[in-house]
């Protein structure tokens, strides 16, 4: 940490006055038990070595810090390199978390996973990381999701998961978070509730971000050995926000440049965006207190983009903290911006990324070309486009 960066959250959960924990009474006794066992499983040694076995064996860590030399020499400015979440077990990130939230609840002695989904990816890591240690699980998905993403639901019952539809509200995300905290309330003597980003009341903002940073610890030791040196520049998507946060932690207290890409959809103006920094304001909105897009009245307003996984009202809590210090940038790409990334890395470098991770990749061709040949940029590629291959022929009107 540098001098303005504190060690946060505080004992309650608050960013500087982001994130908290606004939840209904009868979930208080989940959480506070909740970051207990969390405080002492960081440090128990057992908890830490079994979690680092399996990210080795079954996550498949670290993964490869992969420098795109195609992709440099055709944008023509600053050196690629691309952190491969997209190589981890199950195609993206959330696995990190998945799996050792999964673990933390077996070692509470709870029976029963939960966890809601919007495009099914985080369900589907769920569904793996329950299937791994043995437990019960139940996936909350809005109907609309999974009409939409009904390969994604036949992959969480294979797993063993029961999927249940959500037909309340705008039947999806946020409908199906507001279902999940009302299980837990109810059952939160055997169940335990897996949040999928940095998102929701305390400790989720903090303990998620501490599984994820395992991302950034890898790519600091990764760039150092390939470069000797530092990288001048971070990009990641934010979505919740988890995948970056994941990669910047590492390198919070060094003077490095870091960029989040928020999906800036058809365009601000357009009202079709989910850039909450670009066109949202402060709110409280499922038990955190954080940037929202909401109208006059507060009421949340439904979000477009290409991206299921960056198609959110709102975004951690750390995030705000981190823009108030000016310590990180957030500017959004468009889904065309997006889509053209997208094709452009899966032609330069055979690698068909994630409609998110494309945002990434979207702004390292805005502001590669004008870095001098010698500068180090990283981009977290957090998860492989092969679940958006169908959706991006489609939009471009290819039967397949
Ligand atoms: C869910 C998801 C995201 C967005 O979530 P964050 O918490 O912001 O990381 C980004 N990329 C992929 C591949 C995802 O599945």
């Amino acid at each position: 940490m540098n001098k303005k960066t504190k060690k946060l959250p505080d004992g309650k959960g608050h960013f500087n006055g982001y994130g908290g924990r606004f939840v209904p009474e009868t979930l208080m006794p989940a959480l506070i038990e909740l970051e207990q066992a969390y405080k002492k499983c960081k440090k128990d040694k057992e908890f830490l070595s079994e979690l680092e076995l399996l990210q080795k064996t079954y996550i498949g860590r670290p993964t490869p810090l992969y420098f795109a030399r195609r992709l440099t020499e055709n944008l023509g400015g600053a050196k690629i390199y691309l952190k491969r979440e997209d190589l981890c077990h199950t195609g993206a990130h959330k696995i990190n978390n998945a799996l050792a939230q999964a673990l933390l609840a077996k070692k509470m002695g709870k029976t029963r996973l939960i966890a809601e989904t919007g495009a099914g990816q985080h369900g589907v890591a769920t569904a793996t990381g329950a299937a791994l240690v043995g437990l019960e699980c139940e996936i909350y998905m809005g109907s609309e999701d999974m009409r939409r993403q009904s390969m994604n639901v036949f992959r969480m019952r294979l797993l063993g998961a029961k999927v249940t539809e959500v037909t309340t509200g705008s039947k999806t995300l946020k409908d199906a978070i507001s279902e999940s905290l009302r299980d837990w309330t109810t059952n939160v003597r055997n169940t335990h509730y897996i949040l999928g980003t940095v998102f929701g009341p305390h400790p989720y903002p903090e303990m998620v971000r501490d599984f994820q940073s395992v991302i950034g610890q890898e790519a600091r030791r990764q760039i150092l050995k390939a470069e000797k040196k530092l990288p001048d520049c971070l990009i990641a998507c934010v979505g919740g926000g988890s995948n970056s946060i994941g990669l910047f932690y590492a390198f919070l207290q060094n003077n490095i440049r870091m960029i989040g890409v928020e999906a800036g959809g058809k365009g601000i103006e357009s009202g079709l965006h989910a850039a909450r920094f670009a066109g949202g304001s402060l709110g409280v909105f499922q038990g955190c207190k954080s940037y929202l897009l909401q109208d006059d009245d507060g009421n949340v307003l439904t979000t477009h983009s290409v991206s299921a996984g960056l198609d959110y009202a709102s975004v951690g809590p750390e995030h705000c903290y981190l823009r108030d210090l000016n310590r990180i940038e957030y500017t959004y790409a468009t889904d065309d911006e997006a889509m053209k990334a997208f094709e452009l890395l899966s032609r330069t470098e055979g690698i068909i990324p994630a409609l998110e991770s494309a945002h990434a990749i979207a702004e390292t061709v805005k502001i590669a070309p004008a870095m001098p040949k010698d500068a180090v940029i990283i981009v977290n590629l957090s998860g492989r486009g092969d679940k958006d291959v169908q959706e991006v022929a489609r939009i471009k009107g290819i039967t397949l």
